[in-house]
């Protein structure tokens, strides 16, 4: 622990960045003692996502230099913080069990959207990897009440990893999509969130038509079993109920909107997306098409989402890498050069 001088590696971002300038360095860090309510968790997978690549580039601002991301971290609780003066409730999870950390890290549970079930719109909200240290280590601490419990089902961690912010997120994105049953549903973008989504959508009964212009994901996509795939800017075969747009390219809205039926939504799924061209009303808006963002999440969400796959065969498309390259799998992120979902693997 900290008192005893107890060190361990993790990644930091040194200098945000583009990948090429190398932003990130592997560092010893302080073993970090779990506070009151907090678990010390030993990462065995974590996801990467293009999150942690938009803090390492700079285009979300350091909350705190040297800050260690990654926030799809499954591994095993070690050490459990004292249980905090006046909370009650069931206890956390405890040694030895199985958790998973996610990118909602707290939230103030008093302001308006919180007591409204809206946790994900707290003004005070704190992230995994961006608020907090996060999983790119051997070890990291969480809240308690904000670890998913993950219970041996079977599936790999390397595969469970990627369902705790890709899979949530688009779980999400889904919901804000408001796709009616049996619906026509075009992603745009066809990255780790992307193929979980359209899996899920598929469970439930949708049509799926992914428009994306990387030839790999498309063929991904196909084997996945959607109805189409074609260029991110082609027009899909049939008019959509509801779109997600995942590729972070503001471009693509007029383009998504206008690919709408009547009535149809577009969820922007993203954290981050570049500037959007000028609409035109009767193009893209009008007959009450609607277009909304997706922020974060709630617990809510992960809770149902988890329990919604558990009993689905998901085919989870990652490329594994060992702990001393996660340089290399942002860099691979951010060329585009990742089919599927990057997990760094600290098991191996
Ligand atoms: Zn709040
Ligand atoms: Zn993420």
């Amino acid at each position: 622990m900290v008192g005893t001088g107890r060190e361990t590696d993790a990644w930091a971002v040194e200098r945000p960045g583009p990948m090429a300038t190398r932003p990130l360095r592997l560092v010893r860090k302080a073993v970090p003692d779990p506070g009151p309510g907090e678990l010390l968790i030993e990462v065995d997978v974590c996801g990467v996502c293009r999150t942690d690549l938009h803090l390492a580039e700079g285009d979300l601002a350091p909350r705190a230099p040297g800050r260690t991301p990654g926030h799809e971290a499954v591994g095993r609780v070690v050490a459990v913080g004292p249980r905090p003066v006046g909370r009650s409730g069931a206890p956390g999870p405890g040694i030895g069990d199985r958790v998973g950390v996610a990118w909602l890290a707290g939230t103030c549970g008093v302001c308006r959207y919180c007591r409204a079930g809206h946790e994900n719109l707290c003004p005070e909200s704190r992230y995994t990897g961006w608020d907090r240290d996060g999983g790119f280590a051997r070890c990291l601490t969480a809240d308690a009440r904000y670890v998913y419990p993950l219970p041996p089902d079977g599936r790999d961690d390397a595969e469970t990893a990627p369902l705790l912010c890709a899979g949530i997120i688009g779980y999400r994105a889904l919901q804000r999509a408001e796709l009616p049953p049996g619906g026509r549903l075009g992603l745009y973008g066809f990255g780790a969130s992307a193929h979980l989504t359209a899996q899920l959508a598929l469970a439930r009964g949708a049509t799926v038509h992914v428009l994306t212009r990387a030839e790999q994901a498309r063929r991904l996509a196909l084997e996945l079993g959607v109805a189409s795939a074609g260029d991110a800017y082609d027009a899909p075969p049939e008019p959509l109920d509801a779109a997600i747009l995942f590729a972070p390219v503001g471009d693509l809205v007029p383009v998504a909107l206008a690919a709408l039926d009547r009535g149809g939504t577009l969820a922007v799924a993203g954290i981050h997306l570049t500037d959007i061209p000028v609409l035109n009303y009767a193009d893209h808006l009008f007959q009450e098409r609607t277009l909304r963002s997706v922020t974060a999440n709630t617990r809510e969400d992960g809770r149902a989402y988890l329990e919604e796959v558990a009993g689905l065969p998901l085919k989870v498309h990652s490329v594994s890498y060992g702990f001393a390259d996660a340089d290399r799998a942002l860099a691979d992120l951010a060329a585009d050069r990742v089919t599927g979902v990057a997990v760094l693997d600290l098991r191996v």
